[in-house]
């Protein structure tokens, strides 16, 4: 069956192929580790790990590269401002490589929690340096740089296409939000590839320039390269990378060997708040362990996702969360349903289903088509193996992991029977403040609470 992807690029909807036979050939930008990624940062990577599911379903193998940025990435996505993880040292009174592990691992962990299937290799920046030296050498050789007393920077009025993804020309490009506009550079849209570190900065290379660092787009062209090659088949991030991030991996690209890297550059639009942005500088984000909290497990964030595509934004409010951990109750009760179900069912009706959902996840990953068609099978009235296997086969794109999903026997224990006669108690007082902070403590132990005219009801 064919696949189609929207592609930023071309600015439509394309049939996909990957270049070489069977192997696509991917790179997705990571995270830069200075703290804890929030639910919209995994968000992203929820749209990389729904990708590459799909990829795999249509029969295809990945070589697929993560980065993890570790050094470079400044406070604004131009050349402004200072380097995150040397301010995230400063705040946590840590060494900046001990910042980037202990972030690092927080958010492998995290991935982990969500059932996201990690990428083939991923790659720190602060191991490829010398990868990075060697790439931008090239582009000077080539002719695309200038330099100053302490920066080599890219000149992007050498190319006739640069701002072709974000279709922007290059009088129009903004260096991003200004903290520190450099006057040095000859054209606003002109970056930064390697910068000589000043005497206290603690990440630094010995380099043909001097003690150097790398600015941030390097890292992803270079080891692009290295791992993928010249040309590779899908190139992917948030949409806040179009204009700056990968218009200059694009630009640096061309620099190298005069070719645009990836065929296919596809973006997920943000998770929002009140309509703006999910983001650490605005202060109105929440980790997996926030959800945790709150009495969400990991996969009900998952389930949240299906339910719009990503290349709209998506509202982060309490009420859809909650709708999202009904709907995936719902989705594994049915599912055991059909697991402990005798009826036999069509092989037609199977290849109906099958084909509806195959078309739904191969038109640009369209999910909340896909589950509309699992949902049928859930409300089915006949309960069958054959759909069993069947949603078995849907799980290996929808990850919610169904097949280790058993029945909790709802075994109570006394202790947690005990709180809901409390609660009961505070709430025929009117003791609201006590009758919700028992309701939390019920949640967080993984319990849905239910209030009826009988009292309290809980099941795990
Ligand atoms: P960062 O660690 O800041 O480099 O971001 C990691 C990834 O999260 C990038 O792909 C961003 O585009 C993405 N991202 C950041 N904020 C959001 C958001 N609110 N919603 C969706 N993706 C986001
Ligand atoms: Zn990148």
């Amino acid at each position: 069956m064919k696949i189609y992807f929207y592609n930023t690029l071309s600015k439509e909807k394309q049939e996909f192929q990957p270049l070489k036979g069977k192997e696509v050939r991917m790179y997705t930008c990571g995270p830069t580790v200075y703290y804890f990624a929030h639910i919209g940062n995994l968000r992203a990577y929820l749209f990389m790990d729904t990708l590459r599911r799909v990829l795999k379903y249509n029969g295809y193998t990945l070589k697929h590269v993560m980065n993890i940025t570790d050094v470079g990435h400044l406070v604004s996505d131009a050349d402004e401002g200072e380097d995150k993880m040397l301010k995230a040292a400063r705040r946590e009174n840590k060494d900046p490589y001990e910042i980037a592990n202990f972030y690092m691992n927080a958010f492998l962990k995290d991935i982990d929690k969500l059932n996201i299937d990690k990428p083939e290799i991923i790659a720190r920046a602060t191991e490829h340096i010398d990868v990075m030296e060697q790439y931008v050498k090239k582009i000077i050789e080539n002719g695309y740089t200038y330099q100053t007393e302490d920066t080599i920077y890219f000149d992007t009025s050498k190319l006739k296409n640069y701002g072709i993804l974000s279709g922007k020309k290059v009088e129009e490009q903004k260096a991003g939000a200004r903290v520190d506009f450099d006057n040095n550079k000859k054209n606003i849209s002109d970056f930064a590839l390697w910068i000589k570190a000043p005497e206290n900065h603690i990440m630094k290379w010995d380099t043909f320039f001097g003690k150097c660092y790398p600015g941030w787009h390097l890292e992803c062209s270079a080891m692009g390269y290295k791992y993928l090659g010249e040309e590779f088949d899908i190139h992917t991030g948030g949409i806040d990378h179009i204009p700056i991030h990968h218009e200059n991996e694009i630009a640096q690209a061309q620099g190298f060997c005069g070719k645009i890297p990836a065929r296919f550059w596809m973006h997920v639009n943000f998770l929002t708040v009140n309509g703006g942005k999910m983001s650490k500088s605005l202060n109105n984000l929440y980790t997996l362990e926030d959800l945790k909290e709150k009495g969400y497990e990991p996969l009900t964030y998952r389930m949240f996702n299906f339910t719009s595509n990503y290349r709209n934004k998506i509202n982060f409010i309490w009420e859809a969360m909650d709708a999202a951990k009904t709907a995936l109750n719902r989705l594994r009760e049915g599912y055991l349903k059909h697991a402990e179900g005798t009826a036999t069912i069509d092989e037609k009706e199977l290849e109906e289903l099958e084909n509806r959902f195959h078309e739904a996840i191969n038109d640009d990953l369209n999910m909340p088509v896909a589950m509309s068609v699992v949902w049928d099978i859930i409300k089915n009235p006949n309960k069958s193996k054959d759909f069993q296997k069947l949603l078995l086969k849907f799980d290996e794109v929808l990850g919610l992991d169904l097949k280790n999903y058993q029945k909790v026997e709802n075994d109570i224990p006394e202790e947690d029977k005990k709180l809901v006669e409390e609660r009961n108690e505070a709430r025929k007082n009117k003791n609201w403040v006590e009758s919700d902070r028992i309701r939390d403590i019920l949640m967080s132990k993984g319990y849905t609470v239910k209030d009826g005219k009988e009292g309290t009801i809980i099941e795990k």
